[in-house]
């Protein structure tokens, strides 16, 4: 970009997942001209997944990346700018908003916030070569695909147990691997889950790494007590030990939960003012497509808002 006048908009989105790609679409339509700053994953968490079956619309299912390849041609459709860059830093501290990039610097009248969260690796061997090959951070919409198959979870928290719950659905067994002999979890998911006929435990254990060529196999083994070895032959590994939300760049000027996430009303507004955040990175509860998008609309509608009043209030002051 060549000069401030092409790089100051009416609302800057940060992220091109569900979240982001929908704020765009309605702050286009409400001829925003908003832009949409990539980050590094065009289509956020949802575009790694192999099928989505619950996003509605698509009865026979849409692929991950294809459901947020459309996403963004229908808000380009309507005069969204997605632009494959990424944000370093942001100025909150007064409108316009900063935002330094890859590529220069922005100015915004509005911000609407959706980088996402991530969720925790296990950081082992065969881990990111398997990612979609057995291994999975998403019950809601990989559980279905090990119909009658054997599932073993990473995790001890309320996420593993319940989503462990919710693949016995389709698995044949489960079995949750903890690296304590404690849950984390709340004692009603613990006696669930304990008293879950598909359900095991193995319990003091770490996985060490994943092992598989074209697909999962085997898992390795340690026993943290003790330091013994096993192998655990499975279909399908789960992990959930936590997600982090991507909220670094904004610690300190937006008030955030102790667990990181950006701290939002019911109409998306963070603790400054013309500034929204949508999707995962203010929602640690659902992690949904639909319910980012939801939010991301959301934003996008009060940020339309907000531009209508604020303009209104400096032509009003100009007058006086
Ligand atoms: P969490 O409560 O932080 O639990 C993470 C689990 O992963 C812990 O058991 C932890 O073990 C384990 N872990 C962490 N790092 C690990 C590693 N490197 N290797 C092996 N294990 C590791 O996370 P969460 O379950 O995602 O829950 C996050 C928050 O959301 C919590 O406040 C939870 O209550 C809430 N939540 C609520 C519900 C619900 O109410 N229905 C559902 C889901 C989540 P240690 O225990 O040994 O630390």
């Amino acid at each position: 970009m060549s000069n401030d006048n092409e790089k100051h908009v009416k609302v800057l989105v940060l992220g091109a997942g569900p979240a982001g790609l929908a704020a765009a679409l309605y702050a286009a339509r409400a001829e925003l001209k908003p832009v949409v700053l990539t980050g590094m994953q065009l289509g956020g968490q949802a575009a790694l997944t192999h099928t989505i079956e619950n996003y509605p619309g698509f009865p026979e299912g849409v692929g991950g990346a294809q459901l947020g390849e459309l996403f963004q041609k229908q808000a380009e459709n309507f005069g969204a700018k997605v632009e494959f860059d990424m944000a370093h830093e942001v100025d909150l501290s007064q409108r316009p908003y900063k935002v330094t990039t890859d590529s220069g610097e922005y100015k915004a009248d509005t911000l609407i916030l959706t980088t996402g969260a991530n969720p925790t690796h296990l950081n082992v061997p065969g881990e990111v070569e398997l990612t979609g090959r057995g291994v999975s951070y998403c019950a809601t919409c990989d559980g279905w695909f090990f119909k009658d198959k054997k599932v073993a979870i990473v995790g001890g928290g309320d996420s593993a147990l319940e989503e462990a719950l919710f693949i016995t659905r389709y698995a044949s067994s489960v079995t949750v691997i903890h690296r304590r002999d404690e849950f984390r979890a709340s004692p009603v998911l613990q006696k669930r889950a304990k008293e879950h006929p598909k359900m095991n435990f193995i319990l003091d254990t770490v996985v060490t790494e994943v092992v598989g060529t074209d697909k999962i196999d085997t898992l390795k083994l340690k026993n943290v007590k003790t330091g013994a070895e096993s192998t655990f032959d499975t279909d399908g590994l789960f992990i959930f030990i936590g997600h982090v939300p991507n909220t670094q760049m904004f610690k300190g000027q937006l008030e955030m939960s102790d667990l990181g996430y950006v701290i939002v009303n019911d109409k998306m507004e963070t603790s400054v003012e013309g500034v929204y955040a949508a999707g995962e990175i203010a929602d640690p509860h659902f992690r949904q497509v639909i319910t980012s998008a939801g939010m991301g609309a959301a934003a996008a509608i009060q940020a339309t808002r907000f531009l209508e009043t604020s303009t209104a209030e400096l032509e009003e002051a100009a007058k006086s």
